[in-house]
């Protein structure tokens, strides 16, 4: 039985098993900026390897990218960035908490959605209902102030204001600016999309829930183009694509993720139509992936700020347009955090004791294999089995500690089978595999070791 514990025993569970450590720790931390231990590590390049399999590599329409952090700012300023790109800002008069207006209301209000008031509306509702500070309950706030949200810094040795930039809080404007580079030199037809992952930066007002929301993140984001007189519901089929990714390449459980369709007042400057779909935290349900239809907007409008002709010319029809767009675009943190949520499991044994086990898919799990001696008699041949394993799989070998712990410990990472070289091993040829999830240990050759274990990576 999976027993859903809270997300304070996640979170200690996580960094003590050398998933994610906290930031710059030994000098007392950063806010909310954590690192990734080997295992936090092993599982991002993990998912980034399979978002970029999924997304790019094994989908006929889609190439890949990788464009700059630091762009031109004109692209920022065309983008709507430097003028949209805020969060409303409100701090306690009496204690000096902060806070996101939006965010306080949402919380005090689930049922409201703020997006699309104006700031005044926001204020105003604060007062009218009296939404306390969360720290000292007190109703005094300063007026509500607008925050750009985007990191500055400056490029180059004189530091004024010609030379700012930014660094980018979205990888999807680097894909606008190289729409036409890429159509033109892998002589793409439409509709076809251009995905990339890569980091992104935004000065958040209120950080938090572990690595939910940071300062500095990875998005995974696709830019889907097609002709504006396409008749196929590319939105439907990116959206069926995503939850066919997390349900059956990732196994998360479907129950625990749902669709949010955005409102209109909620829907970002260049979007007409945005599907979220959420994740169940242990926090909170909060958007693990958006999909938004972005039109013409961005293509459209970098055209008229750089004067460069971004347009696509249909070869059949000799007809020129400028594209539209759905963009699918997700948080690699964010989705970490939502599979090591749905994997963690607390189990009640026969004999009352606790196991506690990640039931990650096999391809996300930090290791494949554990390779260990039944005792120390059987090292050498149990690390010749590892060193022959280990050029085809993931392996950790582990001779520490009795094998009921070594069983336990690899359950806590995730490590979908153990294999432990005993007693018999020599003059049977045969090695002992024990299922992570059934407990179940089954006899196998050593010769037919690789290939039962390539069957059963799925
Ligand atoms: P939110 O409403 O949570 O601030 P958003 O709507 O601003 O998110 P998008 O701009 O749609 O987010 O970004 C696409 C994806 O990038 C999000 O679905 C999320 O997975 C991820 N993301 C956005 N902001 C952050 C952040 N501060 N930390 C981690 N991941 C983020």
């Amino acid at each position: 039985m999976q027993n859903r514990k809270n997300n304070d025993i996640l979170i200690a569970f996580l960094k003590n098993q050398g998933f994610v450590f906290q930031g710059s720790e030994i000098y007392g931390g950063l806010a909310n900026s954590w690192d990734y231990g080997p295992l936090g590590a092993e599982m991002k390049n993990k998912l980034k390897n399979l978002w970029w399999d999924f997304f790019i590599k094994k989908n006929i329409h889609n190439v890949g990218l990788d464009s700059s952090i630091i762009l031109n700012p004109n692209v920022w300023k065309t983008s709507g960035h430097i003028d949209n790109f805020n969060d409303p800002l409100i701090d306690c008069k009496n204690c000096k908490s902060r806070y996101r207006a939006d965010k306080i209301i949402e919380e005090a209000f689930p049922e409201i959605n703020v997006g699309g008031w104006t700031i005044q509306q926001q204020e105003k509702f604060i007062l009218e209902k009296k939404i306390a500070c969360q720290q000292c309950k007190k109703v005094d706030y300063t007026p509500i102030r607008q925050f750009q949200l985007m990191f500055k810094s400056y490029q180059g040795v004189i530091q004024d204001d010609s030379s700012i930039v930014y660094l980018r809080p979205e990888t999807a404007q680097g894909i606008f600016i190289n729409f036409k580079n890429t159509q033109r030199s892998l002589r793409k037809k439409l509709p076809f999309g251009i995905g990339q992952i890569g980091k992104s930066f935004r000065n958040e007002i209120t950080p938090g829930n572990f690595i939910f929301r940071t300062r500095e993140f990875e998005q995974m984001e696709l830019e889907f183009f097609y002709d504006r007189n396409d008749e196929t519901d590319w939105f439907s089929y990116w959206l069926l694509q995503i939850e066919h990714f997390l349900s059956v390449e990732l196994k998360i459980n479907k129950k625990n993720f749902k669709r949010r369709v955005h409102n209109k007042e909620e829907l970002s400057h260049y979007s007409n139509k945005t599907i979220d779909i959420e994740y169940n935290y242990f926090h909170g349900i909060g958007e693990l992936w958006g999909i938004a239809s972005r039109t013409d907007f961005d293509l459209s409008r970098h055209q008229e700020a750089s004067k460069q002709d971004l347009s696509y010319l249909d070869p059949i029809t000799n007809k020129k347009s400028i594209p539209y767009v759905i963009e699918p675009s997700v948080g690699l943190e964010r989705l970490l955090f939502a599979i090591l949520t749905d994997a963690y499991c607390e189990e009640t044994l026969e004999d009352k004791s606790t196991r506690i086990v990640l039931k990650l898919t096999k391809k996300i799990a930090p290791y494949y294999l554990a390779i260990m001696p039944l005792q120390k008699q059987q090292n050498e041949k149990a690390f010749d089995l590892y060193i022959n394993l280990n050029r085809e799989f993931d392996c950790i070998f582990d001779d520490t500690g009795n094998i009921g712990k070594r069983y336990r410990r690899e359950d806590a990472i995730g490590t979908p089978y153990c294999i432990t070289y005993d007693f018999d091993s020599d003059e049977d040829n045969c090695v002992t595999v024990r299922d992570r999830d059934t407990m179940k240990q089954e006899r196998i050759k050593i010769n037919d070791l690789v290939q039962y274990l390539k069957d059963n990576y799925k």
